[in-house]
């Protein structure tokens, strides 16, 4: 079977944590390929993110050194609002006989309950975590918690053996607000990128 991993996320900006959990993905589930799946901007209004086009740029620069890494700019181009399960649709049909997983830590599994048509989308892919520093899933919440025992137990939900970085991008973008030094929690490429087009200064 070819496993084929969907990675998800606003990617504002991409750093170590995401990439170590796509290359821990990929090397437990024996993927062909990990899509790297950047969100659209706001179809309402939340909060701010940076323009679509430097966060897919900064996604590119990142995944150049791994050749089983990609980028799509799927969830860009849609208007309307994106929800991960329309998402799969499109991969199910771009790739009929593979199998899917849809990769995120701890901290999305434990909102998956709010996600649009989430019994739906457990059906269509697989999901593949990593706890996150913070997120245990000793705090799942109760609309999850039987489905969570069964799903793990049937191989629908893989928990990778790996506890990826303690970074997230709002720690990265509050330190470049300070004007610190945050080359050692991102891609050389990337941090280049962000000087650059003088992000999130
Ligand atoms: P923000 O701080 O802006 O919320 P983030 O660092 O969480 O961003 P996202 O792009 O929102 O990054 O994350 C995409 C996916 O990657 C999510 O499923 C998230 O749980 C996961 N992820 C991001 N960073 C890590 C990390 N350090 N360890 C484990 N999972 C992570």
């Amino acid at each position: 079977m070819n496993n084929i991993i969907l990675f998800g996320g606003t990617f504002d900006p991409i750093h170590h944590g995401h990439l170590h959990l796509a290359r821990a993905a990929a090397e437990q589930l024996n993927a062909t390929q990990t899509l790297f799946l950047p969100a659209g901007e706001p179809y309402h209004k939340t909060t701010p993110r940076t323009p679509a086009e430097h966060r897919l740029a900064m996604a590119t620069l990142a995944v150049e050194p791994h050749p089983d890494f990609a980028v799509s700019d799927c969830d860009i181009i849609r208007s309307g609002a994106t929800y991960t399960y329309d998402t799969v649709q499109i991969f199910k049909q771009l790739y009929p006989s593979a199998q899917l997983y849809w990769l995120l830590g701890s901290d999305s599994l434990l909102q998956l309950h709010t996600w649009h048509k989430w019994r739906d989308l457990v059906r269509h892919t697989r999901l593949a975590v990593a706890v996150r520093a913070g997120s245990s899933l000793a705090h799942t919440p109760r609309e999850l918690q039987s489905w969570l025992g069964t799903a793990v137990q049937n191989g629908e939900v893989v928990l990778l053996n790996t506890t990826p970085p303690d970074i997230s991008s709002t720690q990265i973008r509050h330190t470049l607000a300070t004007g610190s030094d945050v080359s050692a929690w991102l891609p050389e490429a990337v941090s280049a990128y962000i000087r650059q087009h003088r992000l999130y200064i």
